[in-house]
């Protein structure tokens, strides 16, 4: 989830001396990489995926499970065993010590054989992973482990100085010191313990509900939401200019794509009247002051913004301003910016609507620094203070400059402007996850070339959000959605549809699922890919129009159909455990689930080995000897 720098973390108290030189050079950061940067053109199509796992200990005899915090010592072994092979797969450290990320080593390249690539490389890792797993453990994609915070309790909590939660020990944080200072300096940025509440689900024996109109499930640290588990695509745009003009579309569809894939019925050992994350963490890592939230507050000037200037969302939100010149007309929410930040870059002859954007990223305090790392830091080799600022600013898109490494003018490959796109979540299967993924790439590439326009108001986007919170949001919920979507059409007329109207289209509305075949046929995809890409779109046309379900219905369905469900909105130990095992086992293709996936099915995930490598160090006698015997 971001940058890793190593080094010893500054507490919070020095890290707050500090914050105002690493906004300032963040900000420099940022223009240099821009002034180096911005002439870039003809960037190759590249995209990559990121999947995120939790490891699970279980016990089939006893019908527990548990999270197993092996997550960076799983990384390690696959990271040691991952050759420099181009179809292999990269290991990332996640928040969760329980978690683990997965992506393609190389981004996929702009071949619809790429899009096929997909599947195969998120099996090869799925596949990796069980190969670094112990007997008794498993690492399904399940969003959330449906038993986060219900069992650590009493003597057995463990100690949790830097989140202070009663319910989640901190050997549930990764052990990578950034993690535990993002959650210590979150809470006392804050003021006090992060305070998540999820609406109960109502059912016909839920007790709550003579007491409370609208009960609520509490939770009390970072790691309910950062260890959720999402899926993630970053698309390279072919200059700069295409990659805002993508982050404007594409922020867009994150409700959209949000609702099609939820797939988070149950937190902390209960039914949740919604369906997604993403509130979840949202609310998981806010660090506004009670000023900045609305409340009476003292102003601290080592502190962006004081500490006092009113912020309407937290860091981790939709975002608050497109980025494209021309989506100007569209922006009508509040977005606070940072004033100095602000002037600075429109000074430096950047424009309005790109100034605002960074200069709302900065309106947010670093969270994390180490020491010997602040003022050593070179603007014109680094960007470490951009990303610090940058990678904690979780939007439902994401707008990534070039890296500071990144070659210019010399020829030398480089990596440049792109956008990712951060709002679904993790499906079961790795069939649903590329399908997802490969149809975020179809309909970004139909967007560019056949020059669609998807804008609303960002206010109807953020109303969209709301409303892709919901339990079966797809079949319950309309959205906002522009029926003229042809780039030369005026303003375009918005109205409510439904899910089913936005993928498959409508009389009046031409489907989001038929542009991508259009875009197929345009491109004269050939028979066998388009068979494959056609099985994908089948099902994200099949859970739109409510034919297949998303898992998060799928996952209550089989916690209220459980022999010992009590109708109380209890999930408790043993139907957690039996939920745990289907999904698992429906992710490596032993158990069928035609209401998820139709006629599909899974093919079994074999553990993934290394090739094993015919050189190697030369055997001493003895080494030999022992070989050689029976
Ligand atoms: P982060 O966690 O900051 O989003 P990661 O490195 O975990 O970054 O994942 C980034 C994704 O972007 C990976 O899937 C990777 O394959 C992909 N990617 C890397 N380089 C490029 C590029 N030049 N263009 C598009 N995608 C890229
Ligand atoms: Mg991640
Ligand atoms: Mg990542
Ligand atoms: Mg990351
Ligand atoms: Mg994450
Ligand atoms: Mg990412």
């Amino acid at each position: 989830m971001g940058l890793l720098t190593v080094g010893t973390p500054l507490a919070w108290e020095d890290m707050l001396h500090h914050s105002r030189y690493i906004r300032k050079h963040g900000v420099l950061q940022f223009l240099h990489t821009l002034r180096r940067m911005q002439h870039l053109e003809n960037d190759p199509f590249l995209y990559g995926d990121e999947v995120e796992y939790g490891l699970l200990k279980v016990d089939p005899i006893r019908k527990t499970v548990r999270l197993s915090l092996r997550g960076p010592e799983a990384m390690e072994a696959l990271r040691r065993q991952e050759q420099e092979e181009l179809q292999g797969c990269a290991w990332h450290e996640e928040y969760g010590s329980w978690m683990l990320e997965g992506t393609p080593r190389v981004p996929y390249g702009g071949y619809v054989m790429g899009l096929l690539g997909i599947e195969q490389n998120m099996r090869l890792r799925r596949g990796r992973i069980l190969s670094v797993l112990n007997e008794d453990e498993m690492a399904p994609t399940l969003v959330a482990f449906p038993l986060l915070g219900v069992g650590f309790t009493g003597s057995s909590i463990g100690a949790s100085p830097a989140s202070d939660s009663a319910l989640v020990p901190d050997s549930c944080i990764n052990p990578h010191p950034r993690f535990a200072t993002l959650t210590a300096n979150i809470r006392k940025r804050r003021g006090s313990k992060v305070d998540i509440r999820v609406p109960l689900f109502k059912d016909s024996k839920t007790t709550e509900f003579e007491t409370a109109t609208e009960p609520m499930i509490h939770m009390d640290c970072m790691a309910f939401g950062m260890g959720c588990c999402c899926l993630q695509v970053t698309f390279q745009a072919s200059d700069l200019d295409e990659s805002r003009l993508l982050y404007d579309q594409l922020a867009v569809l994150a409700p959209i794509m949000l609702a099609l894939t939820a797939a988070t019925p149950i937190v902390k050992g209960r039914l949740a009247a919604t369906d997604a994350r993403w509130s979840l963490i949202s609310q998981s890592v806010d660090d506004r002051t009670p000023a900045e939230r609305g409340e009476a507050g003292i102003a601290d000037a080592r502190m962006a913004g004081a500490g006092i200037r009113k912020q309407s969302k937290s860091r981790y939100d939709s975002i608050s301003c497109f980025i494209h010149p021309g989506s100007r007309a569209f922006n009508d929410l509040p977005c606070e910016t940072d004033e100095d930040t602000f002037a600075l870059l429109q000074q430096e002859g950047v424009d309005e609507a790109l100034a605002q954007h960074v200069s709302h990223l900065f309106t947010r305090d670093p969270l994390a620094a180490f020491a010997g790392h602040v003022e050593e830091v070179d603007d014109f080799a680094s960007t470490d203070h951009f990303e610090s600022i940058q990678s904690t600013n979780w939007q439902t898109v994401r707008w990534k400059p070039p890296p500071a490494t990144s070659a210019c003018g010399t020829g030398a490959p480089h990596v440049g402007w792109r956008t990712e796109f951060r709002s679904m979540e993790v499906q079961l299967t790795d069939f649903e996850n590329a399908a997802f993924t490969a149809f975020m790439v179809l309909v970004s590439r139909a967007i560019l070339v056949f020059n669609l326009n998807l804008l609303v108001p960002l206010s109807k986007v953020d109303e969209n959000m709301g409303r892709a919170h919901a339990a079966d949001a797809v079949g319950t919920q309309n959205f906002w959605f522009r029926r003229q979507i042809w780039q030369e059409a005026e303003q375009g007329e918005l109205c409510e549809m439904t899910m089913d109207e936005i993928m498959n289209g409508s009389k009046e509305f031409v489907g989001l699922v038929p542009l991508c075949y259009a875009y197929l046929k345009h491109i004269r995809c050939d028979n066998s890919s388009f068979k494959h890409l056609d099985q994908y779109l089948k099902l994200i046309s099949g859970r739109a129009s409510g034919e297949l379900m998303t898992p998060a219905k799928w996952m209550r369905c089989f916690v209220r159909s459980h022999k010992e469900y009590k109708f109380d909105s209890v999930v408790s130990e043993s139907i957690a455990f039996d939920m745990v095992k289907a999904c698992n086992d429906i992710g490596l293709g032993k158990r069928p689930c035609p209401e998820i996936l139709g006629e599909v099915e899974i093919e079994p995930i074999t553990t993934g080995q290394y090739e094993t490598p015919l050189f190697c160090d030369k055997l001493g006698p003895s080494e030999r000897k022992g070989l050689l015997q029976k």
